[in-house]
């Protein structure tokens, strides 16, 4: 029999230093904390040796972007406009390297990288592009904020990046923004992306650094807009910290997504969407449908060919462009999901997972689904992040919705049904940012993403995401 099985991805294509600087003031300069190191976490190799940020490095970082703040707002918006759309295209003349460090650095495999992440970074500087000589026409006047200090997290290094830079920019912020400490290797190419498009200095600043070089980003107090990817946990302890200090603030957190599959639905592409939902990035995902809500008749239909389906994915070197689940991210993160699958055993759910060899170094876990799951249990309330599904059942609409709504999260949800008038039904009733029918896991930069509740507020995406970088002078768009 035929198997087509593509060379892998090569690692050659990325030139990895052995150390990297601080991007400060449009150049990479020496931190004066304790240098650190990013490992590749499917194989444990060191990557490289990564700065620190102290307080005071973090200064230096937001006087440049005070500084360059003067000049970049004041630049027509078709100024501004044609250095974004320089960097998005250096973007997509760089793809295949960015893709190849994003894989190496975080663990997810090369198909995702090149084909989800890539993609949708360039889309999203291409996009807030577009915008910015269009805002003075569009009812904002054109006043940006300032200096915004923004931190991200691990999952989706460069396209978290994309996210909080493209729109800011476009609007006439300056940045200093602080990738995760476990993935900071695209950020600081991307700083190299500034350089090459001849960005003026000061107006991106890039310092890496773990949660303290965070905390002195969000707190300092020339910083005007503070704008966070993270867990709950952490968005709280900004929350608090910035209360008072007039700075804006959007907070993009946690999430326990519901999947709900009625008994008509096409059950072929909802488990597609199920896969989709939860297994994409290892489930390293804040919107990952974490929580699958089936109709009881066709539970064991679902689960026999979820089941099957899960046989064919394979696990293993990011490279692989055959691999479907990557890497853990870290040695943290995989604890963390042990963790949670152990307490999910002893409340007294099923567990099981495909065959499938663990590779011997590295941070692994294989796709899991746990049956019997009450709605009581850690592993139906809890984020896991990781590749986990919780699988509960539910008879009528109502008790679906009950059930999806009864969680601290309101960050997204999927529907499958063929019925419209039972997805809109559905949909009204849903506590969550972002509503899928008949899919899972779509980003588009021209749609709003932000979550209720616990998941955090304000929205990035789309022309909401431009309202959290200005101040509405003249009304909103
Ligand atoms: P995390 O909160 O531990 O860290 C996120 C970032 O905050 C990192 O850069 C970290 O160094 C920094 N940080 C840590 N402590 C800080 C402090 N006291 N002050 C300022 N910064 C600090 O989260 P994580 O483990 O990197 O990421 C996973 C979490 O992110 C998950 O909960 C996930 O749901 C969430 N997430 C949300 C979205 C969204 O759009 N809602 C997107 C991606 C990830």
């Amino acid at each position: 029999m035929f198997e087509y099985a593509p060379a892998p991805e090569s690692r050659d294509v990325v030139d990895i230093k052995p150390s990297y600087g601080l991007f400060v003031n449009g150049e990479f300069v020496d931190g004066s904390g304790s240098a650190f190191k990013t490992i590749n976490p499917a194989s444990e190799e060191k990557l490289a040796e990564i700065a620190a940020a102290s307080a005071a490095d973090v200064d230096l970082a937001v006087q440049a972007a005070r500084k360059a703040f003067t000049t970049w707002s004041a630049m027509p918006g078709a100024e501004r406009a044609k250095y974004l759309f320089r960097i998005a295209r250096i973007i997509q003349e760089r793809a295949r390297e960015l893709a190849v460090l994003e894989s190496l650095d975080n663990g997810k495999p090369i198909r995702e990288s090149r084909d989800v992440d890539l993609p949708l970074v360039a889309a999203h500087f291409f996009y807030y592009a577009g915008w910015a000589d269009k805002l003075q026409y569009a009812g904002y006047g054109t006043r940006p904020l300032g200096v915004a200090g923004q931190v991200i997290p691990w999952n989706f290094p460069l396209l978290m990046l994309a996210w909080k830079i493209a729109p800011a920019l476009a609007c006439g912020n300056t940045v200093v923004l602080k990738p995760a400490e476990t993935t900071p290797l695209t950020a600081l190419l991307f700083a190299e992306i500034c350089q090459q498009a001849d960005l003026p200095p000061g107006v991106v600043n890039i310092v890496t650094g773990a949660g303290e070089t965070g905390a002195a980003v969000v707190n300092h107090p020339d910083v005007d807009k503070v704008a966070f990817t993270g867990s709950t946990e952490v968005g709280r302890l900004i929350a608090r910290s910035v209360a008072g200090t007039g700075k804006k603030v959007t907070l993009e957190l946690g999430g326990k997504a519901a999947n709900i599959v009625y008994e008509d639905a096409a059950l072929d592409q909802a488990v597609e969407g199920i896969v989709n939902g939860i297994f994409f990035n290892q489930g390293h995902v804040c919107c990952a449908g974490s929580r699958l809500l089936v109709q009881e008749s066709i539970a064991g239909e679902l689960l026999a060919s979820l089941k099957r389906r899960l046989g064919t994915l394979r696990m293993g070197d990011p490279l692989d462009k055959n691999t479907d689940i990557g890497a853990i991210n870290s040695a943290a993160q995989l604890a963390k999901i042990r963790e949670l699958s152990d307490a999910g055993e002893q409340e007294g759910a099923e567990r099981w997972s495909p065959a499938c060899a663990i590779p011997a170094q590295g941070f692994w876990f294989p796709p899991t689904i746990f049956t019997g799951v009450a709605q009581s249990h850690r592993i139906a309330r809890e984020e896991i992040f990781g590749p986990v599904l919780s699988v509960l059942t539910f008879r009528t609409p109502a008790e679906a919705v009950e059930k999806a709504n009864n969680t601290p999260f309101g960050l997204s949800a999927g529907v499958w049904t063929e019925k419209a008038s039972l997805m809109l039904w559905t949909a009204d009733r849903l506590r969550a940012g972002v509503i899928w029918s008949n899919t899972f896991n779509r980003f588009d930069p021209t749609s709003p993403f932000g979550g209720y509740k616990e998941s955090g507020y304000g929205r990035e995406g789309g022309r909401h995401g431009l309202e959290a970088y200005l101040d509405a002078r003249d009304g909103s768009l």
